[in-house]
C-alpha cells in the first residue's frame, strides 16, 4: 500500500472541521481590521526566497523544497509567504492605487525540517502584511489584531514576546559588539554557533543548545544599542499595547529566524505544545519590499502557524463532522427512488440529508442513524408507500409523526429549517 510521505500528513473530515471554524474566524477578524486576502501561488523562482529570506538561513540552507524548471532556471515550493506576497505587490503595482495594502493569506508551507511533534514538511500559515505604514501604531495593532483573533478561538495562555531588531545601522553596531563578545568564548559554543557567528551572529542569541544559552545570558542586547530613531518606535510599539492591555514580555533574545526583519520583531508562544512553543511569529521588514526591486515601502506583518493553532483548539473542545439533519430509512427499491429524489430536494433547500441505499433490516439502519447523531429519521418502506405517509421521527424525543408523502418536502422544511 502506497502511504503519506513522512513529514507529511492529511487532514481527516473530523479535523478539517476545525480548520474551516478557525480560516472563517480568522477572514472574518481579518476583515474587520481591515485586510483583502492575496492568494499567490506555492511554487516560486528560488532566487525569490534566497534573495529575501537570506542566503546564511537554516531555511535557505538546507530546508527548501527546489528543482530544476523546465528553462534550466530553479523552482521552489515556498517555506513561507511574505517573500510572495511581497513579489505580488511589486510585480502587480498595487502600490500605484495605494501604498497602503493590508493583505492575508491562508495556505500551506513546505520546509524540509526535521519531523516531529507540531513540525511538519507541510504546514500551514495564515499570513498578514501590511504595506506602506511605517507608524509604530501599525505593529502594535497587528500584534492586537493577533491576539483578539485567539481570543476569538476562546485560546487563552499565551505570552507576547516582544523584541527590536533596530535597522541596519544600529544592529551593525551590535552585531559588531556581539560578535566580539562570543568570539572570546568560542570554546563553550556548538558546531552550528561557531559556523553562525562568522555569518549571522544573531541566530547565535536563539540557538537551543544549553552551553549557547549560558553564553547567550551574559551577551549585550539589541535595545541598549538601538538609535534614536529606532528606540522611540520601540517604545511606541510598547506604549500602544500597554494603551490596548495587551500584557507582553521583553524577550533579547527574539531574533526571529530571517534576514529581512527590522526593528519590531514578536513571537506568541504557548506552553500547552511542548517543544515547538511559537504559534505565532512577526515584526517589521521595512527593507524587504525595495531588496525585490520595488520602490521603498516599509512594511509590518505576522505568520501564525495553523497546525498548531488546530492543537490548541482541539485540546478545549471535542472535533466532530456535522451530524445530518435528516436520515433517511429507506428499504427497497421504491422506496429509495423517492428518498432520492426527497433527500435532493431537501439537500437543495438547507437540510443536511443522509440516505443509506444499502439492503438492511430498518433495526439495522436506526443503529447507523443513532451513529451518526440524526436529528430526525424519515421511515419509508413498502408499507408507507402504499399509504401515502411515511413516518417522521425525532431521535431526541423520540416521538414519532406521519407525514404526507405528496406534503413531505414542504412539511419536513418547515420543520427542520425554522
Ligand atoms: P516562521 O515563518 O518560521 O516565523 O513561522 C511562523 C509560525 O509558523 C511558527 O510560529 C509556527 O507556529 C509555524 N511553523 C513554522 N514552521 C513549522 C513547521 N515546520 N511545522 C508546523 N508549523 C510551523
Amino acid at each position: 500500500m502506497i502511504q503519506l510521505v513522512r513529514g507529511f500528513k492529511d487532514i481527516l473530515p473530523e479535523e478539517a472541521s476545525v480548520w474551516q471554524e478557525i480560516e472563517t474566524t480568522a477572514r472574518n477578524h481579518f476583515h474587520d481590521f481591515g485586510f483583502n486576502e492575496i492568494r499567490p501561488p506555492v511554487l516560486e523562482e528560488a532566487a525569490l526566497f534566497k534573495r529575501s529570506i537570506g542566503e546564511l538561513t537554516d531555511i535557505v540552507e538546507k530546508e527548501m523544497y527546489t528543482f530544476a524548471g523546465s528553462k534550466g532556471n530553479l523552482l521552489t515550493l515556498r517555506p513561507e509567504a511574505t517573500a510572495s506576497v511581497v513579489r505580488a505587490y511589486i510585480q502587480h503595482r498595487l502600490y500605484a492605487a495605494d501604498p497602503v495594502q493590508k493583505l492575508y493569506t491562508i495556505g500551506p508551507m513546505f520546509r524540509k525540517e526535521r519531523p516531529q511533534k507540531g513540525r511538519y514538511r507541510q504546514f500551514y500559515q495564515i499570513n498578514a502584511e501590511v504595506f506602506g505604514i511605517a507608524s509604530p501604531y501599525m505593529d502594535a495593532q497587528l500584534i492586537y489584531m493577533v491576539t483578539g483573533f485567539f481570543r476569538k478561538l476562546d485560546i487563552t495562555g499565551l505570552r507576547v514576546h516582544l523584541n527590536s531588531l533596530g535597522c541596519p545601522e544600529c544592529r551593525a553596531r551590535y552585531k559588531a559588539e556581539l560578535t566580539a563578545m562570543l568570539s572570546s568564548r568560542v570554546d563553550n559554543l556548538c558546531a552550528d554557533c561557531v559556523r553562525r557567528l562568522d555569518k549571522n551572529p544573531l541566530r547565535v542569541l536563539d540557538c537551543k543548545v544549553p552551553a549557547c544559552r549560558a553564553e547567550v545570558e551574559q551577551a549585550p542586547s539589541m535595545i541598549d544599542y538601538l538609535c534614536g530613531d529606532c528606540a522611540a518606535h520601540f517604545a511606541t510599539v510598547r506604549s500602544a499595547l500597554s494603551d490596548m492591555d495587551v500584557p507582553y514580555a521583553i524577550d533579547h533574545r527574539l531574533v526571529r529566524g530571517l534576514d529581512y526583519y527590522t526593528r519590531t520583531a514578536f513571537e506568541i508562544q504557548t506552553d500547552e505544545l511542548g517543544a515547538q512553543s511559537a504559534v505565532a511569529g512577526g515584526g517589521r521588514y521595512d527593507g524587504l519590499v525595495a531588496l525585490l526591486d520595488g520602490p521603498p515601502q516599509p512594511a509590518v506583518g505576522f505568520a501564525i502557524g495553523m497546525d498548531r493553532l488546530v492543537e490548541l483548539v482541539m485540546a478545549r473542545k471535542p472535533a466532530g463532522v456535522v451530524a445530518p439533519d435528516l436520515f433517511f430509512a429507506a428499504m427497497g427499491e421504491a422506496a429509495w427512488r423517492k428518498a432520492f429524489e426527497w433527500s435532493s430536494r431537501l439537500s437543495d433547500a438547507g437540510v443536511r440529508t443522509e440516505i443509506d441505499f444499502s439492503e438492511r433490516s430498518l433495526k439495522a439502519l436506526m443503529r447507523r442513524a443513532d451513529r451518526l447523531g440524526a436529528k430526525y429519521v424519515i421511515i419509508a418502506g413498502d408499507q408507507e408507500l402504499a399509504n401515502n405517509s411515511v413516518n417522521l421521527r425525532d431521535m431526541k424525543t423520540k416521538e414519532q409523526i406521519p407525514v404526507p408523502i405528496d406534503s413531505l418536502v414542504e412539511t419536513v422544511k418547515q420543520r427542520i429549517v425554522n
